[in-house]
């Protein structure tokens, strides 16, 4: 059994219901818990609506890999499309930490390679995981968060 931790975010659609899309079929039977939902603004340039985030925690028996193929089918679930990098979606999964866990392929590079210049992943994290994100790992992040509720009160 491993834990595992996921960035989930979405700037489309009904943003609640694509978070909690998400958190399902990340989650299926295991035992999981959310961090609270933040509002953050778009990286990467693109113009765009502001993005929902949080971060999902999974004791899982699943693989690396199948972790990536349940991101990527939860992903397929809330139709997404890629036009842009960086660009709007309705649902992003992506794979940030999995402890004792370190992986770079050509699919997967576990932990995030980009986890620790983002405040929308770190200040969530930070809520299930105060170990992993060092005060000054913090301040040296980027981007404006700030927290909208719990899922279940944005629903
Ligand atoms: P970013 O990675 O900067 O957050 P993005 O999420 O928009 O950008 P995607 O287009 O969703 O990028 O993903 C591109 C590829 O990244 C995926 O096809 C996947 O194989 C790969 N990838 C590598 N490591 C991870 C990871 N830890 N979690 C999710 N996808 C990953
Ligand atoms: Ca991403
Ligand atoms: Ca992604």
């Amino acid at each position: 059994m491993t834990r595992a931790y996921f960035s989930l975010g979405t700037n489309l659609g009904c943003r609640a219901l694509y978070l909690s899309l998400g958190v399902r079929m990340m989650s299926l039977n295991e035992v999981s818990r959310t961090s609270r939902v933040y509002r953050s603004a778009p990286v990467g340039g693109v113009a765009q609506d502001d993005f929902w985030n949080l971060i999902l925690e999974v004791d899982t028996l699943a693989t690396p890999h199948e972790l990536l193929a349940r991101a990527q089918a939860a992903e397929v679930a809330a139709q997404r499309t890629r036009e842009v990098r960086w660009g709007p979606r309705t649902l992003d999964v992506d794979i940030v930490w999995i402890d004792g866990v370190v992986c770079d392929d050509d699919e997967l590079t576990v932990p995030h390679p980009r986890m620790y210049e983002r405040n929308f992943v770190l200040v969530p994290l930070r809520e299930l995981r105060e170990d992993l994100v060092e005060n000054d790992v913090l301040a040296d992040a980027d981007g404006v968060v700030s927290v909208l509720g719990t899922l279940e009160t944005l629903l």
